[in-house]
């Protein structure tokens, strides 16, 4: 990730994608224009990246020349009018191709479309680098693209924020979750996690996604993810990953605008963990921290036959499926204490005390986040 002023930006388009992309728009040139002599005409500043990498590429002769974009006689940017200046070169009977770097709403064209108007060129094409089918409000044909990209703001090679950025070899796309505070509660059944999770969620204004709970209320409305699941729940094992994940996935998307969410319950495995850390790339984000509350196996068994005789839970009722619970969470689980570890986003917490003690040395971990 780089900062360009106030802003953050994330790797999107690599040196060697752009390469290979400029590459074949100068042989699909090469081969359209025969033996001609073309003359490429570069839109300065943008592209003076592009024009240079692509003659490099160009497999005959050609001629290179700019043009720039200027605000026009001093009216600067207060109002949005800007001319290309700069032709001086007699073009008339030559075939001439833009090159841009990117083609977004195609004000830009309409620019190069009027003052080619009055030369009598054979034949203006128009080449783009870059072009954003979903802003573009014209009807000008474009010849050649390279690549066609997302309605995002970009930077790089050669395409600036505010002055920043023209030099960076590879494109990168404008980060628009800012910020997102996402945690991992970690525990073993009955740690406490459920109950810690609604003092954070309210105190950080984060949406708390339990997978147990999603679960739990899928069985009771007898969905199809519920009935699947159920079989697994009710031995106290672990649902198979891809259906954990689509769902997940799924409520994170339910609530795109989340400050950032507390997960209680997932990931509990290696897989599972690598596919939160994909969904929040997606999102711009990441995971930053996970918090496991620890507490001793008995005290655990002893919490979850208590709850089980007021929840109704079934799998809260028998001390063996509890323990199998207990084993298959150290078994199956421990490994990503590994994981968060080794991104140095563990923090392990002291679960026994009052609830309010317990939210207390969660809130000193957040906190300091
Ligand atoms: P919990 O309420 O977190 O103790 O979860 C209850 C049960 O739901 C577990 O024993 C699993 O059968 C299932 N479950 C919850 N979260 C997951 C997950 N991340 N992966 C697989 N199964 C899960």
């Amino acid at each position: 990730m780089i900062k360009l002023h106030d802003k953050y930006f994330k790797p999107f388009i690599s040196a060697q994608q752009i390469d290979q992309a400029l590459g074949q728009m100068a042989s699909e040139i090469a081969r359209d224009v025969g033996d001609e002599i073309p003359v490429f005409v570069g839109i300065l500043n943008g592209s003076f990246m592009v024009v240079s990498d692509f003659v490099k590429k160009y497999p005959k002769q050609c001629e290179v020349t700019f043009i720039k974009l200027a605000s026009y006689e001093g009216v600067k940017s207060t109002e949005d009018i800007e001319r290309l200046i700069g032709l001086t070169q007699d073009l008339t009977g030559r075939t001439v191709i833009i090159l841009e770097d990117i083609i977004d709403s195609g004000n830009t064209l309409a620019e190069v479309h009027r003052i080619f108007k009055n030369e009598k060129v054979k034949t203006l094409k128009i080449a783009t680098l870059f072009y954003k089918p979903e802003a573009y409000k014209k009807d000008f044909k474009l010849h050649y693209i390279g690549i066609e990209i997302p309605n995002k703001f970009i930077v790089g090679f050669g395409l600036d924020y505010d002055g920043l950025g023209r030099h960076l070899p590879e494109v990168y796309q404008i980060k628009e979750t800012q910020h997102m505070t996402n945690l991992v509660l970690f525990g073993p059944p009955g740690a406490g996690k459920g109950t810690q999770a609604e003092f954070l969620k309210e105190k950080y204004n984060l949406v708390h996604i339990s997978t147990g709970d999603v679960f739990r209320y899928n069985i009771k409305n007898e969905t199809a993810l519920g009935m699947l699941a159920k079989s697994y729940m009710d031995k106290g094992a672990l649902v198979p990953d891809q259906v954990t994940i689509d769902m997940l996935n799924a409520e994170v998307e339910k609530n795109a605008d989340a400050n950032g969410f507390i997960f209680d319950g997932f990931p509990r495995t290696n897989a599972q963990a690598k596919a939160l850390d994909e969904l929040m790339d997606s999102k711009d984000s990441q995971i930053n921290a996970m918090i496991a509350l620890e507490v001793d196996d008995e005290i655990l068994v002893e919490r979850l036959l208590k709850r089980g005789k007021t929840s109704g839970r079934p799998d809260d009722a028998d001390a063996s499926i509890i323990r199998n619970r207990i084993t298959e969470y150290y078994n199956k689980t421990a490994i990503l204490k590994d994981y968060y570890t080794a991104q140095d986003k563990y923090y392990g917490v002291d679960g026994v005390g009052s609830i309010e003690d317990i939210t207390g040395r969660l809130s000193a971990i957040i906190d300091a986040l």
